[in-house]
């Protein structure tokens, strides 16, 4: 059974580039890397776009992606991201003991009693013609607040 508290979980930047018809099959524990990843080919390539997808293959995060210029940086950021989830925890993203199949830690075992199952992060938003001509998407508008009902009657 998992513990993970789906409410406190980070989401996936809401900005990563991610083509209409890319795969997207990112494990939960990886969302940290994946969105530092993004921050990091942005500063360093500008506008970009994942045009074949993001998912685990053999125990590492595949993040394939198009670049507009060629970069060895972007590629080789694209790599050490791919091996430092090698050993992370694809459930919480903690340490986690390498794996062909899927990297876990003790809490988040693949097999056996207290096996929990792959949790998939939410997609991004989808970029439509507008944003790609535009230079990607706007930022994320603030969740609002909830008001209580003293608020509303004052
Ligand atoms: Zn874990």
């Amino acid at each position: 059974m998992c513990n993970a508290n789906r409410d406190d979980q980070a989401t996936a930047d809401a900005r990563i580039p991610l083509a209409p018809d890319a795969s997207w099959r990112l494990p939960v524990g990886w969302m940290p890397v994946v969105n530092a990843l993004h921050r990091e080919l942005v500063a360093l390539v500008g506008d970009y776009e994942i045009n074949h997808g993001v998912w685990q293959k053999a125990g590492r995060l595949r993040y394939l992606a198009e670049f507009p210029v060629v970069s060895a940086r972007a590629r080789r950021l694209a790599h050490e991201a791919q091996e430092r989830t090698a050993s992370l925890c694809e459930v919480c993203g903690g340490p986690g003991m390498r794996a062909v199949a899927s990297p876990r830690c003790a809490k988040h075992p693949m097999r056996g009693p207290g096996a929990v199952p792959e949790v998939i992060a939410a997609r991004p938003a989808l970029r439509t013609a507008d944003d790609v001509a535009r230079g990607g998407l706007s930022d994320p508008k603030p969740p609002q607040r909830a008001t209580t009902s003293a608020e509303r009657n004052a």
